[in-house]
C-alpha cells in the first residue's frame, strides 16, 4: 500500500485530480526537480499545484529578478492557519525574491466591517509574525497606498459584474465597496511589477484561491497593449489596444520588420527578446507590460478538532500569543487517528493521515523529515500511542511558540507605522 511507504501522501484532503483536470492547475510534482533545494512544504506535498512556476524556477536558477507577494486580511489575530503562506513567502525571499506584503484593510473594512483602527492593530500583528519568520521587503496597507488605488481603478476597467457574481457569488445586495476591494486585491498581485518593472511574481495561496488568481491573470492579459506570438516563421507583435505611437516604436526597434494593419512581423529575434522589448515599449507608452503572475497552491491543515481550521472555531487552532495552558488543552484534546482501545491500536496501528496531531507535525512542528517519517511509521505499526504522541507534540508546539514569541519581541521595532 502506497500510504505505508509514503508519509506525505495523507495530507491531501481535497480532490486534487479534479483541480488538475478541470481547472488546468499543474502538478507541483512536475516542477519540483527544477527547485534546487526544495523546502519541506514542497517535499512533503503540502504544496500540490502551481501555475507558471517555471517562470520562478528559471528566475531562481538564472539569478534574475522575481517577486513574491501575498496579502493578509486584518480581520482578527494571526494564527496557525496563516503560517504556511508566511513561510512560503519568506522562503522565496531567501531564494532571491523581492517580498511584497499587502495588509488588505480595504477588504477587511468592506467585507467584515472591521474599523480602520482595528485593521491597523491586527495588521501590525501580521507584520510582526512575518518579520519574526525572517521577512524582508515591502509592506503596505491598501488604504494608504495611492499608487495601488490608481492601479485598482485601472484593473476595475477589465472586471465586470458577471465575473464577480461567477467567482465570488456577488448579488444585487453586495456592497459596491466589496467589488472595489476585489479590484484592489487584483491590483495587489500586479503591484510589484509597477513598482520595479515587469518580472515574474509568485503568489503562494491556498488551493481555494485559484479563481482569484485566474481573474488576476486575465486582467493582467487584458491590460497588455501587445500580444507576441510565433506565426509562419515570424515573431508577430499584434496590437491589442496599443496606440499607433507604440506601434511606431515597435517598428523602429526591429530593423527589417514588416508592418501590417494591426500587427508587425519580425525576423532575427527570439520571442523572448521581442517580449522584453515590447514590454519596455508598453511602459514607455503608459502601459504596464505585465507578466501573468505565477501561483503555488497548498492544501489545508485541518482544524485540531478535525474539519475546517477557522478563527470562528476557536478550538480548531491556536494563536501565537495564546496562553500555554490553553494551547496545551487544545493539543491534548485534538482529534487523532487512534483506535478505540490500546489493544486495537497495537494490533491495527493508527491512521495518521486522518490525525490532526500528525498533520500538525507534518505542516509545522517538525521540519526534520526523518522525525515525521518515524512518527508515521510507528503510528501505523501500532508502536506509538496517542497519549504519548500528543504529549511529544505539545512539547514541540511549546518550543515553537516560545522561539516565535522571542523573535517577535526582537523584530517588533521593524513594523514601523
Ligand atoms: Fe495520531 Fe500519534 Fe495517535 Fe498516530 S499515534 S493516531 S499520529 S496521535
Amino acid at each position: 500500500m502506497q500510504s505505508e511507504i509514503d508519509p506525505w501522501s495523507g495530507n491531501q484532503n481535497i480532490e486534487t485530480d479534479k483541480l488538475f483536470s478541470e481547472f488546468g492547475i499543474e502538478r507541483f510534482d512536475d516542477v519540483i526537480d527544477q527547485v534546487k533545494e526544495p523546502a519541506y512544504f514542497f517535499r512533503r506535498k503540502i504544496v500540490v499545484g502551481h501555475r507558471d512556476y517555471k517562470n520562478i524556477t528559471d528566475a531562481m536558477a538564472e539569478k534574475k529578478p522575481f517577486n513574491v507577494m501575498t496579502g493578509f486580511m486584518p480581520s482578527g489575530h494571526p494564527h496557525l492557519g496563516h503560517l504556511m503562506v508566511m513561510k512560503e513567502v519568506v522562503w522565496h525571499i531567501k531564494q532571491g525574491g523581492t517580498g511584497y506584503i499587502s495588509i488588505a484593510d480595504r477588504e477587511a473594512h468592506a467585507v467584515r466591517g472591521i474599523s480602520w483602527d482595528k485593521c491597523r492593530e491586527f495588521g501590525k500583528e501580521y507584520l510582526n509574525c512575518l518579520y519574526a519568520l525572517g521577512f524582508e521587503g515591502n509592506t503596505y496597507y491598501q488604504s494608504r497606498n495611492n499608487k495601488l488605488k490608481d492601479l485598482a481603478f485601472e484593473c476595475a476597467t477589465k472586471i465586470n459584474f458577471s465575473d464577480l457574481s461567477a467567482i465570488y457569488g456577488f448579488s444585487q445586495d453586495t456592497a459596491l465597496a466589496h467589488a472595489m476591494s476585489v479590484a484592489t486585491q487584483v491590483a495587489d498581485i500586479l503591484y510589484p511589477q509597477t513598482d520595479a518593472g515587469p518580472a515574474p511574481t509568485i503568489v503562494p495561496v491556498g488551493i481555494d484561491q485559484d479563481p482569484h488568481i485566474r481573474l488576476t491573470r486575465d486582467v493582467a492579459y487584458k491590460l497588455r497593449m501587445f500580444l507576441v506570438e510565433e506565426r509562419e516563421g515570424y515573431i508577430s507583435v499584434r496590437s491589442k489596444n496599443a496606440p499607433s505611437k507604440a506601434m511606431d516604436d515597435v517598428e523602429s526597434a526591429f530593423s527589417g520588420c514588416r508592418r501590417y494593419e494591426g500587427h508587425i512581423d519580425i525576423k532575427g529575434a527570439s520571442a523572448e527578446e521581442v517580449e522584453a522589448k515590447v514590454r519596455e515599449i508598453e511602459i514607455k507608452n503608459g502601459g504596464f507590460g505585465f507578466i501573468a503572475p505565477s501561483s503555488t497552491y497548498h492544501t489545508f491543515l485541518q482544524g485540531l478538532q478535525g474539519g475546517k481550521m477557522s478563527s470562528s472555531i476557536p478550538d480548531s487552532l491556536f494563536r501565537f500569543d495564546e496562553p500555554e495552558k490553553s494551547v496545551k488543552k487544545k493539543v491534548m484534546a485534538s482529534l487523532t487517528g487512534g483506535r478505540m482501545t490500546l489493544e486495537e491500536q497495537k494490533k491495527l496501528g493508527g491512521e495518521p493521515e486522518k490525525c490532526s496531531v500528525y498533520l500538525l507535525n507534518l505542516f509545522h512542528m517538525s521540519e526534520k523529515d526523518d522525525e515525521v517519517k518515524e512518527m508515521y511509521r510507528a503510528c501505523k505499526a501500532g508502536e506509538l500511542m496517542c497519549g504519548t504522541c500528543k504529549k511529544e507534540t505539545f512539547e514541540r508546539v511549546k518550543e515553537f511558540l516560545s522561539d516565535f514569541n522571542e523573535k517577535m519581541d526582537e523584530t517588533e521595532h521593524l513594523i514601523g507605522e
